[in-house]
């Protein structure tokens, strides 16, 4: 009798300590935050305000583009490095807001999502043992990535409620060690928006320590009167940094999956030599639409944030009148909110409960964190916003159960 086994085997990587184990002990997956807890809501049949993703379509201009790339036949394989009018759109894009100066044929690389730029990068510039920095709460795939690459995931804390990093944690924890300082602003879950201050101590550190600096910001024209700043307009870094966004929350698309990077040359050759073996290419018929979408005037992006940060409002105001105690986001899909004032300590158990208790899904913020450290984060739960008023309406209304029990 063969001693093959179908189930897969552990590896060290499958076992990460940070609370994303892959592999459940018995070899099962372990689905990640999210589809766990969608799952959850459709089983309970629970208002999601667990997963990020909006109820509602984007610019029907976008929506029409892609309707007509199929139908004019952009159906096959578009270049590795994306179409052109989607590179030339990207680079027009980071001139329009930000000033930087993007060339469309060596600068910009089209990916599967944000997730395919950040696994594509990570596992192009990160060897065994390599450090990698982010701030904690983190957005899960990064813990994850980082040890799929045999790094190390070294971790600088943000608190709620106002999540500011302390910057002699911030300077400890970067070394010569450190390959990537790996940012996320705005930042999901806690939906901060870096300062500058703590923009310009990334970027001298990662001078001082020869590291490259990865920036993820698809939330960022969904910021609510604060401006999101690109950490390459800051002096000394646009050489060394690895700029990634995506279409899907911009244009409310994320099923479609058209993401990006913007770097130098010789930083995209090394990501592309990753990627092409990833998906090689994806979403050719998107790719034009989200061009559409990105040449779209400036005020489609001012409503769009203005219209969410009305629904933060909404959100946040359900959550208070039911007793729990609210940090409200500067930007981005989600809303944190502390569950300990309703008696509630354990926000992974009040997750698994919620459907139950107030018939709506959010996601425990330690989910985001290490195993060791959860204790600052345990009673906290992220709710999504990106959702129609109506929905955020009845959450509201369900959630006032919590303090009438
Ligand atoms: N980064 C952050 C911070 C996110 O919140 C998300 C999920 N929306 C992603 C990356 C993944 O983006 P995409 O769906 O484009 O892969
Ligand atoms: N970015 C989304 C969130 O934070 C989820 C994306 C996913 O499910 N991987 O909710």
């Amino acid at each position: 009798m063969s001693d093959f086994s179908p189930a897969p085997r552990l590896r060290p990587w499958q076992r990460t300590a940070a609370g994303v184990g892959l592999l459940a002990a018995d070899g099962s997956i372990a689905t990640t935050i999210f589809a766990e807890m969608s799952a959850l809501a459709t089983r309970t049949g629970a208002i999601n305000l667990g997963q990020g993703f909006p109820d509602e379509d984007g610019p029907v201009e976008v929506l029409e583009a892609a309707r007509q790339a199929i139908a004019d036949g952009v159906n096959q394989y578009p270049p590795g490095i994306g179409a052109p009018v989607l590179r030339e759109a990207i680079a027009a894009h980071q001139a329009r807001w930000y000033g930087l100066d993007v060339d469309a044929a060596s600068e910009v690389l089209v990916t599967a999502g944000a997730t395919e730029a950040l696994a594509a990068t990570i596992l192009a510039l990160v060897d065994e043992g390599d450090e990698v920095v982010t701030f904690e709460p983190w957005y899960d795939a990064y813990a994850a990535l980082v040890a799929r690459a045999g790094g190390v995931h070294r971790t600088v804390a943000l608190h709620f409620p106002d999540w500011r990093p302390d910057l002699a944690e911030l300077e400890a924890a970067v070394t010569d060690r450190t390959r990537i300082i790996l940012v996320n602003s705005p930042h999901n879950p806690t939906g901060t928006v870096l300062d500058d201050d703590v923009l310009d101590r990334i970027v001298e550190l990662a001078v001082q320590h020869d590291a490259v600096i990865v920036t993820d910001e698809v939330y960022e024209h969904l910021a609510f009167g604060v401006a999101h700043r690109p950490i390459a307009t800051r002096p000394g870094a646009r050489d060394r940094t690895i700029t990634i966004s995506s279409g899907g929350k911009t244009f409310s698309t994320t099923g479609w999956k058209i993401g990006w990077l913007t770097a130098p040359a010789h930083l995209v050759t090394s990501v592309l030599a990753v990627k092409q073996y990833l998906t090689y290419v994806n979403g050719a018929p998107f790719q034009p639409a989200i061009a559409a979408g990105l040449a779209l005037p400036d005020a489609f992006f001012t409503d769009a944030a203005a219209a969410l940060q009305a629904k933060r409002d909404l959100l946040a105001a359900g959550l208070e009148a039911a007793g729990l105690t609210v940090s409200l986001p500067d930007a981005g899909y989600f809303i944190v909110a502390d569950a300990a004032p309703l008696g509630y300590d354990d926000g992974a158990a009040l997750c698994r409960d919620l459907p139950a208790l107030a018939g709506v899904v959010g996601v425990p913020v330690t989910a985001f964190v290490h195993a060791d450290r959860q204790g600052a984060y345990r009673s906290l739960v992220r709710f999504a916003f990106c959702k129609r008023r109506e929905v955020l309406e009845e959450a509201s209304s369900r959630l006032a159960r919590l303090g009438s029990r």
